[in-house]
């Protein structure tokens, strides 16, 4: 009977130990570890175990995030202004805030002696192109496209204001009585206006480098960087600006260069390159 016994129990514990051995491999290949780390594989063969790499992949660490949008430089934002408009307006207003000194809205502009060109229509066609040439490189806002608008000298500064610019471009061409003259003028707010200093001392810093390259490029004559108090598109203004006289409509010679599209080119591409390297692009 003992023996019986005996047999008895031993059978039952060699069948828990096979038992027990099958219950540890469970464990081992079900068991998650907690947190991120990856459960190491071992696989016993080269057929890869199916559950094994599901617990893997769920508990792999997720990968850093790939940025899709690229964050964009703040353009700078120019305003141009074509100066004067087909037909002058002669009403007046005040030449600066609460300024007792009155002037006219806005005048027609001189007249080409040779193109008979008027100075609104070239000064729009060289706005138009400078518009095209600094685009997409600056957020560029037109005063006004058509010639067929009634915008005065303060109203334009005043555009230019709310729109926030960093800079004024103003394009005008020059008269005189003296048909020889001739030349490039460049004109900003003087230091010595109680209405323009606040915005001399940056008008005065990009003249002096778009100047250089509308010069180097055109190869005009410059007469040189004029600062002024008694202009009303000036006084005005709350942002810093440059006034550009691309020439003499009166001189035969560049009134008729004035009118080239190549000439152009060359104005619009000295500004830019005179931009371009103020504002470091
Ligand atoms: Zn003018």
């Amino acid at each position: 009977m003992k023996s019986v016994v005996v047999c008895i129990c031993l059978c039952f514990s060699l069948l828990v130990s096979g038992c027990g051995v099958k219950s540890v491999e469970t464990i081992e290949s079900s068991s998650v570890p907690s947190g991120n780390t990856p459960v190491e594989a071992k696989p016993e063969s080269a057929v890869p175990n199916v559950e094994q790499t599901a617990t893997i992949a769920v508990y792999r660490k997720p990968a850093a995030p790939i940025p899709t949008q690229k964050v964009e430089p703040k353009k700078p934002v120019i305003c141009i202004e074509a100066g004067h408009q087909v037909k002058g307006n002669s009403e007046l207003e005040p030449n600066a805030p609460g300024s007792k000194t009155m002037k006219q809205k806005v005048l027609s502009g001189t007249q080409g002696i040779k193109t008979k060109k008027p100075e609104y229509q070239l000064n729009l066609e060289v706005a138009l192109k400078l518009e095209k040439r600094l685009n997409p490189d600056y957020k560029v806002i037109m005063v006004r496209r058509s010639n067929e608008v009634d915008i005065s000298n303060s109203e334009r500064a005043i555009f230019c204001n709310k729109a926030n610019a960093d800079l004024m471009i103003r394009l005008h061409a020059d008269g005189s009585d003296n048909h020889k003259v001739k030349g490039m003028s460049f004109l900003y707010p003087s230091l010595d206006s109680k209405y323009t200093s606040k915005v001399a001392k940056k008008s005065l810093e990009v003249i002096k480098v778009v100047s250089k390259y509308v010069i180097q490029e055109t190869g005009a004559q410059s007469n040189g960087l004029k600062p002024r108090t008694d202009l009303t598109g000036f006084n005005w203004l709350e942002i810093p600006s440059i006034l550009i006289e691309m020439g003499f409509m009166t001189n035969l010679e560049e009134d008729v260069l004035m009118s080239k599209p190549e000439y152009q080119d060359k104005i619009v591409a000295g500004i830019k390159a005179g931009l371009d390297s103020y504002y470091s692009y």
